[in-house]
């Protein structure tokens, strides 16, 4: 590592030096040519050292954040898909880097014509604190392997987290190449309001506006990895208990704070109690206590866990059912057991904002087509899900609804892909990333055209005369 001015003894960068660090990463951007195969291979091996290395502790920082997350659960929910990013880069980078040639047409003959994938500078990731370690160091793998500088600022709800993360990149990484900045919403502010070549955004909607408003200053693209709520319909011909299974354990990991976890279950109105029953008995199997079982999360905050119990309390008190695993109290370290309610008030926060946590109201419906209307009347969300063999039916609900991404017969396991894109649309998100899409959102694709042995157009006039008429007839005609 250079010796940075800016960077204290040990190579962190303290949060005061945000425009410094900017503007070094910025100026070298500039100054250096574009990182090579190599370099970029090297360093995503270093980023795979670092976590690999550190496994252990990166679960006992996030758990330690939540109050209590399962070390497995960080390991085959955050861990794993990391290392398998990184993995799948390494992989395909060289093919991805190499240009692409594109068609030229006839009348523009002798030319050439392809396509460059180049670094774009300093990007910019803002993560969110339900995945740490995976919503930051996912958009970096694509940063990286698009030979970028980047900057990350991890969420102030995992300090634990962010603490270690900040001293592992500092540790491996040249705050030039890699820095995390570390601080609170104002910091946050202000590190929206760098003028980036691009900003990486993962959280709420509501933040994702001004994020969104802040880069504009500066004319800064932004992926925006939004949330918002990501129903799950049950079709008729689809086996009520296999159905239950999927939702809960698509639900219940990580206590439902989870942006893709099923939001709500769209259930034929004749299968509702029994649909219910199932999910909490699949619950149950995989949960069989609450309080004491460290396999299941607690809620991040005081302020989350109290909304989600008032949420419930309040469509309680007005007639809906609700079914849960066991009334885990005040003293449960912000615990709340697999929870699920039907008859709730449409206009109920539980109904109309996006919940993430472990609360799954359930919403009848009497034909499909009424269910995809249901969903495609509100904001489009990030992720669908839906349970049926009929291939009729699968396409039906494809037709009618849009949202990010779709796993069907499954929850969750779209996400996992690294061939496939993964991101939001509306309110959801703009823009998506993993894999090639990655890569290919954090390059500038450069449009290069090479002039033949000779060039057409320049003989045609001006002035313009009757070959450019004839030229002119000829390639209209086509
Ligand atoms: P959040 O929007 O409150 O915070 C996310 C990040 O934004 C944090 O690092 C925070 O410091 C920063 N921030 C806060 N105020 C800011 C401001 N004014 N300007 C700039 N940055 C600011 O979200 P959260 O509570 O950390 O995460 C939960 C939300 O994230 C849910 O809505 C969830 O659906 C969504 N999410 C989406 C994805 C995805 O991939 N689409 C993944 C995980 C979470």
């Amino acid at each position: 590592m250079s010796q940075d001015a800016e960077a204290t003894a040990d190579g962190a960068v303290p949060d005061h030096d945000l425009d410094a660090v900017f503007q070094r990463q910025r100026q070298a951007s500039r100054r250096i040519a574009a990182s090579d195969l190599e370099a970029r291979q090297e360093s995503l091996g270093r980023l795979r050292g670092m976590v690999t290395d550190n496994r252990s502790a990166i679960a006992e920082a996030i758990s330690q954040d939540f109050g209590n997350r399962s070390r497995d659960e960080t390991d085959m929910l955050e861990v794993v898909p990391t290392l398998g990013a990184i993995r799948y880069a390494r992989r395909k980078l060289a093919g991805w880097m190499k240009p692409q040639r594109r068609h030229v047409d006839l009348a523009f003959q002798p030319a050439s014509a392809w396509v460059r994938h180049e670094p774009l500078g300093v990007v910019g990731i803002i993560a969110p604190w339900n995945y740490p370690l995976l919503l930051a160091l996912s958009p970096l793998v694509d940063a990286l392997a698009a030979g970028n500088r980047v900057m990350v600022k991890p969420s102030e709800l995992a300090p634990r987290f962010a603490d270690l993360l900040q001293r592992l990149i500092a540790e491996r990484f040249d705050p030039e190449q890699v820095a995390v900045v570390i601080g609170g919403v104002e910091a946050a502010q202000r590190f929206s309001s760098l003028p980036f070549d691009h900003l990486l955004f993962t959280g709420s909607t509501a933040v994702g506006r001004k994020v969104m408003q802040a880069a504009a200053e500066n004319l800064t693209p932004v992926t925006l990895e939004l949330g918002g709520k990501s129903p799950a319909i049950v079709c008729p011909d689809y086996p009520l208990d296999k159905a239950a299974s999927s939702i809960a354990f698509g639900k219940f990991l990580n206590a439902g704070q989870t942006c893709i976890a099923p939001d709500y279950a769209l259930v034929p109105n004749d299968k509702i109690a029994a649909f219910a029953e199932a999910v909490m008995a699949s619950a149950r199997r995989a949960y069989p206590a609450i309080a004491g079982n460290d396999d299941y999360s607690a809620i991040i905050g005081d302020r989350h866990y109290q909304r989600l119990r008032d949420a419930v309390e309040t469509v309680r008190s007005e007639g809906a059912t609700v079914l849960s695993h066991e009334d885990t109290g005040a003293d449960s370290g912000r615990k709340i057991g697999p929870t699920v309610v039907f008859g709730a008030a449409p206009e109920s926060l539980l109904m109309t904002e996006e919940i993430f946590g472990p609360v799954l109201p359930i919403v009848g419906y009497d034909s499909l087509d009424d269910a995809i209307r249901y969903v495609a009347a509100r904001d489009r969300p990030l992720a669908l899900y839906c349970f049926s063999d009929d291939k009729s039916a699968q396409a039906k609900v494809l037709d009618g609804t849009m949202s990010g991404g779709v796993t069907l017969n499954g929850t969750l396991l779209h996400v996992a892909q690294d061939s496939l894109p993964f991101g939001g649309v509306g309110t959801s998100g703009m823009g998506a990333y993993h894999g090639f899409d990655g890569f290919r959102r954090l390059s500038h694709v450069r449009s290069v055209y090479k002039v033949g042995a000779f060039n057409v157009f320049e003989r045609l006039g001006p002035p313009w005369g009757k070959l450019a008429g004839m030229a002119s007839r000829l390639l209209s005609r086509r």
